[in-house]
């Protein structure tokens, strides 16, 4: 069983079709970056992938579960799903501690000592246990988004998705999430990752998948997609990011 399959998604807003019929899997522990220009709908097929956005028509199946099945059970499906954004969303009025507890306690259930044992693990991880009672604003932007990893790592998810998480950060700030990320992926983390990071997709990718215009024009291994694209407006937007 695959850790994601898509099959025939299409996505409308109105008269604009944005995604014209992807297909594409992610098996278990892979990472698959998404590489295309902006507008290309990177961002509505990831937020398809957790039926932020509700398809048009296809299918979207997680785990095994059919997330476009009107009789799915949304909110748990959800919760195996972890998302991280370009912006960090992190509450400004609470401390890291509380906003990498609040979801575990508020749509999980577990108990107080329990979010703060799984916070202080997540933390950790990302290298920020020294941070657990500091507030957003007191922190640089690489930190935030760290702390929204480790908010979403808390919930044990099963797939994490990132769109564009290192996008709005300083140029210095980058490599520390991006660090972040690589460790996850060498821990077995399933992970869709919308980036324009050609370093992190070459070194850290099992495939990447470039989109144009609402479709997959090249699926493979990112030494074939990224170092040897066979298709010339694969080659055009390589030439202009890298
Ligand atoms: P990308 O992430 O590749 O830059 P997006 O998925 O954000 O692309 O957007 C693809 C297209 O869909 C764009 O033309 C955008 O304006 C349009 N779009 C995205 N979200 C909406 C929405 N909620 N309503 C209308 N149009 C949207
Ligand atoms: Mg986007």
């Amino acid at each position: 069983m695959s850790a994601v399959e898509i099959k025939n998604l299409h996505k409308s807003f109105g008269q604009l079709e944005v995604l014209k019929g992807i297909d594409f899997t992610v098996e278990s522990g892979q990472v698959v970056c998404v590489i295309g220009p902006s507008g290309s709908g990177k961002s509505t097929l990831l937020r398809c992938v957790n039926l932020l956005e509700q398809p048009t028509s296809g299918q979207v199946i997680v785990d095994g579960v059919d997330l476009t099945d009107p009789d799915v059970d949304l909110d748990a499906a959800r919760r195996r799903i972890g998302m991280v954004f370009q912006q960090f969303n992190l509450f400004p009025h609470l401390t890291v501690r509380r906003n990498v507890t609040i979801a575990q306690e508020r749509v999980l259930g577990r108990g107080r000592g329990e979010c703060d044992q799984i916070a202080r693990e997540n933390l950790e991880r990302v290298g920020l246990l020294d941070k657990t009672d500091a507030y957003p604003g007191q922190l640089s932007g690489g930190q935030q988004q760290r702390v929204a990893i480790a908010r979403a790592l808390a919930m044990h998810p099963s797939l994490m998705l990132f769109d564009e998480p290192t996008s709005a950060l300083d140029p210095e700030l980058v490599g520390d999430v991006l660090t972040v990320m690589r460790k996850l992926a060498e821990d077995g983390m399933t992970m869709l990752v919308v980036t324009h990071e050609m370093g992190f997709a070459r070194e850290v990718a099992d495939r990447v998948v470039f989109m144009d215009q609402g479709v997959i024009v090249e699926d493979g291994p990112p030494e074939q997609v990224i170092a040897d694209p066979q298709h010339e407006r694969t080659r055009e937007f390589l030439r202009r990011v890298l």
